[in-house]
This record gives C-alpha cells, structure tokens and sequence, in this order.
C-alpha cells in the first residue's frame, strides 16, 4: 500500500504515520526528519536546506524529488511507503507520479488530517522530542510517563524544533496555504483523496485513518514478510 498523509504543520501527521507504520510494516518516510539528519550530519543537501528550514520555507523541489527517489529504493518501502510531508507542491506530486508509474505502481489514498489553526498553533507550542532518540512528546497532551526522562529510552535530554517558534511557524503555514494547499484538488480529481478530523483523540484519528484504508482494500494488518 503506498498512501500519503497530507495536512498543515502541527496535524499530526508524523504521530499518525508512525502508528501506521507499526501495523502495516510498510516504510514511513518523513522529509522533514530526512532533512534534519542530513543538516545533523552536516551533508551538501543538509547545508543548502538548514537556512530554508529556519526561514520556513520550502527546499527546491530538485532537492526533495532527488532524496525522495533515493529513499523509496530501499528495502523497506518495497511492501509500500507511508509518506508524510510529500509531496508539499503539485510539481512533487507529479514527479512521485512518475516514479510509481515507472514502478508500475500507485498511490491507494491521500488523507488530510483536518485541523483548525489555533489547534495547530497550540499543538506545535508544546511539543518536544527526545534528544536521544528522537521520541516525541507534547507538554499537555502527550508527556512523558515520568516527568523530564523520555518513556522509550530514558535520556533525561529533550529538544524543541529550531522551526517550531512562532515567527517560522507563521512563514510556515504560509507556505502550506500557498504551495501545499494545491496539491488537494490535484489528488480529488482522481478518487483517492480522504479527510479525516485531525482534532479527534490520536486513538480515534488513527482509527478513522484505518477505516479509510480497509474502504480503499488494505487488509486490517498486513503481516510483516507478507506485502
Ligand atoms: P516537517 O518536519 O515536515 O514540518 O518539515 C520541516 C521543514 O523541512 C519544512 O518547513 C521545509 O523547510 C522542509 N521540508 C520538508 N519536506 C519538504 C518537502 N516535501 N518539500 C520542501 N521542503 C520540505
């Protein structure tokens, strides 16, 4: 199954997409988290995205596509992707079109995670990550078990996004209505588009997600080794 979670910063689909990647064993590619490696490990690709990140702001589509092509050619996306953050333009749509006709494959579904924005502004303001492993976190609807020590590994570090302050984050919602918002009637006129209320509890937003995928013909869990 390949299937694409699309929304606004602070939606939730990174949270989503780990919880599906967990039931469905198909690979969950996230850019903005490919992007933060890259600029982590100090590469050509993390040097020219770092300042466009910071400014909130999208990395040229070239860029993007280019990685994008990379990580889909490994081992764990050959039973299918979870995408969450591409495509962010309509010409990355295309191009992942290209790739999976090439592939002579195709997309199952595209789900908006609805979410007002005062939600979201509330939402990106509390959240924080391990600084070990990356686990994350929100300071009123998803702390730690323990206060200050990460559940999954028990570092007592954490970590705020450069970009989640409220100057970025304004440039980034910008970005999504201008440049993302588009790709929505790009993916309706085809059949496979879906939107879920992204304001619902996390048990009950990955249950709506999941009914759109038994609707769209993906079995309820899909074993490990079976695709
Ligand atoms: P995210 O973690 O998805 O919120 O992404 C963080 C930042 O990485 C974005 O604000 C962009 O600067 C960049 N980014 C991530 N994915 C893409 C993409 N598909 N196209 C362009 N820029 C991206």
């Amino acid at each position: 199954m390949n299937i694409i979670l699309l929304g606004p910063p602070g939606a939730g689909k990174g949270t989503q997409a780990k919880v599906l990647q967990e039931h469905y064993h198909v690979g969950q590619i996230a850019t903005g988290d490919m992007l933060r490696a890259e600029v982590k490990a100090g590469t050509k690709l993390g040097m020219a995205a770092k300042s466009i990140m910071e400014a909130g702001a999208l990395v040229p589509d070239d860029l993007i596509i280019d990685m994008l092509a990379h990580r889909l050619s490994k081992p764990d996306c050959r039973h299918g992707f979870i995408l969450d953050g591409f495509p962010r333009t309509v010409p990355q749509a295309e191009a992942l079109d290209a790739m999976l006709a090439e592939q002579k494959q195709d997309l199952r579904a595209v789900i908006l995670l609805k979410v007002d924005e005062d939600v979201l502004i509330e939402r990106i303001a509390g959240r924080f990550s391990c600084a070990q492993c990356g686990a994350g976190y929100h300071e009123t609807f998803q702390p730690t078990a323990k206060a200050g020590v990460c559940d999954k590994c028990g570092s007592t570090e954490f970590v705020h996004r450069p970009d989640d302050n409220p100057v970025t984050v304004k440039q980034r919602f910008t970005a999504y209505n201008q440049q993302t918002a588009p790709i929505v009637p790009y993916y309706q006129a085809r059949n496979i588009y879906y939107e879920v209320d992204g304001m619902a509890d996390l048990d009950d937003v990955s249950n709506a997600i999941e009914a759109v995928l038994r609707k769209v013909g993906v079995p309820a869990q899909v074993a490990e080794d079976a695709g």
